[in-house]
């Protein structure tokens, strides 16, 4: 048995394309032509060219030495922070602005909560010269407004979302909408191992570089591609995915998954999909969901904007359901002591995303000699006010 997706889009009993008659074509397109595109010698070179020398690539893997005997282990931390635009989401973009060009789109929409992955997919049509339209809540729009003027720097034009609780999920119906609008001209990139086949796989695919570079850059310094571990924050989950890709199928590397516990996972306000949601239908994909006992999704909430959705990626509610995957969720609270505990022990200043993954260090034991890679998927620029408000700095 593989964790990774199925013929047929599926993780196990997770994944498919649940959409509306009308998106048909649309999906129908990508997902016959995505797996050969992707494998072609020509997408491929321009791929790791952007990759090298617009992304940064490789980022290096580096040894924590004063966060390893702090926590008595051996902790590599895969530096997605030093990607341009200081997350591991313009792997993405990257790859997709390229499939849009390979199948002809001239026209890019995505949906944003917080505004990265709005402001990746702006990146890369600047870069194309490609027109973008990037759906956001109302309210997110208040909330999230430096990445509102970023998009619009980078020549963007960011729709406000009107309807229903004015935040993510009524962007995703924008921009669903506007893809069934335009289904010749447009590509609909979405941000993360979410919504219908083939985009889950799409996106691990591209987010996989972490993965095959971890392999080459762990065997020069430990003299082996395994990991005994690989730990990241899920929010929607592509980071993780990632990092897990290239071991999902081998036993020898454990998977660790840490989400946000919000105020704690039994107040009400949290985004711990594993520990609280049930099978369900969200973004045309069937996963778990927090939801309510009549199937309406519960609005999640966390401290960390990037980890604050509902769901998860039909990869992970399969490991999580399979045993595969050890799920830990973790307060703000304790999320941004370990933020601050990186910046003085390591001087890297971690999103808060990322701080979840590191606040595991504190319960969760490993043995001296246990490699843990954990995937530092951004830094915390964009977080400062958080963390000021937060530590009265
Ligand atoms: C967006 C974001 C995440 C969460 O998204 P995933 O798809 O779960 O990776 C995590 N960390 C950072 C820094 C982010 O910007």
């Amino acid at each position: 048995m593989s964790y990774q997706v199925d013929e047929k889009g599926y993780y196990g009993e997770f994944g498919g394309a649940f959409i509306p008659e009308m998106l048909y074509p649309n999906v129908e397109e990508l997902r016959s032509q995505y797996i050969e595109i992707m494998q072609s010698e020509s997408f491929q070179k321009k791929f790791r060219a952007l990759l090298k020398d617009y992304v940064g690539r490789p980022t290096p893997l580096y040894f924590a030495k004063r966060f390893s005997e702090k926590y008595n282990t051996k902790v590599y931390l895969k530096r997605e922070d030093l990607c341009h635009t200081g997350a591991h989401k313009v792997n993405n973009t990257v790859g997709q602005i390229l499939m849009a060009q390979e199948l002809g789109k001239k026209r890019i929409i995505a949906e944003t909560g917080a505004g990265q992955h709005g402001v990746a997919t702006a990146t890369v049509c600047a870069l194309m010269g490609l027109e973008c339209i990037v759906y956001m809540g109302e309210i997110d729009i208040e909330r999230q407004s430096p990445n509102v003027a970023r998009m619009k720097m980078l020549g963007a034009k960011v729709i406000p979302a009107k309807s229903g609780s004015r935040t993510l999920k009524d962007a995703t119906n924008e921009a669903i909408r506007d893809w069934i609008n335009n289904p010749v001209d447009t590509h609909y990139i979405i941000g993360s191992v979410v919504g219908p086949h083939p985009y889950p796989d799409m996106v691990a695919r591209f987010q996989s570089v972490i993965s095959e570079e971890i392999k080459k850059q762990l065997k020069e310094v430990e003299n082996t591609e395994d990991p005994d571990y690989v730990v990241a924050c899920v929010g929607g989950g592509s980071n993780a995915a990632g990092i897990y890709y290239h071991y999902l199928d081998n036993p020898k590397v454990g998977i660790i998954a840490v989400e946000a516990a919000g105020k704690g996972i039994d107040t009400g306000e949290s985004a711990a999909t594993s520990a609280l949601g049930k099978m369900g239908i969200i973004h045309g994909s069937k996963t778990l969901l927090m939801q309510t006992g009549d199937g309406q999704i519960t609005e999640p909430y966390s401290i960390s904007a990037g980890l604050d959705y509902p769901g998860v990626g039909p990869m992970h509610a399969n490991l999580f359901t399979s045993g595969r995957g050890e799920f830990i969720s973790i307060t703000d609270d304790a999320a941004m002591k370990a933020g601050l505990e990186l910046a003085k022990l390591e001087g890297i200043i971690p999103a808060i995303e990322t701080s979840h993954a590191l606040a595991i260090f504190e319960n969760r034991k490993f043995k001296p000699d246990d490699v843990v890679v954990v995937n530092l998927s951004g830094r915390g620029d964009k977080d400062l006010n958080t963390y000021i408000e937060y530590f009265n700095l």
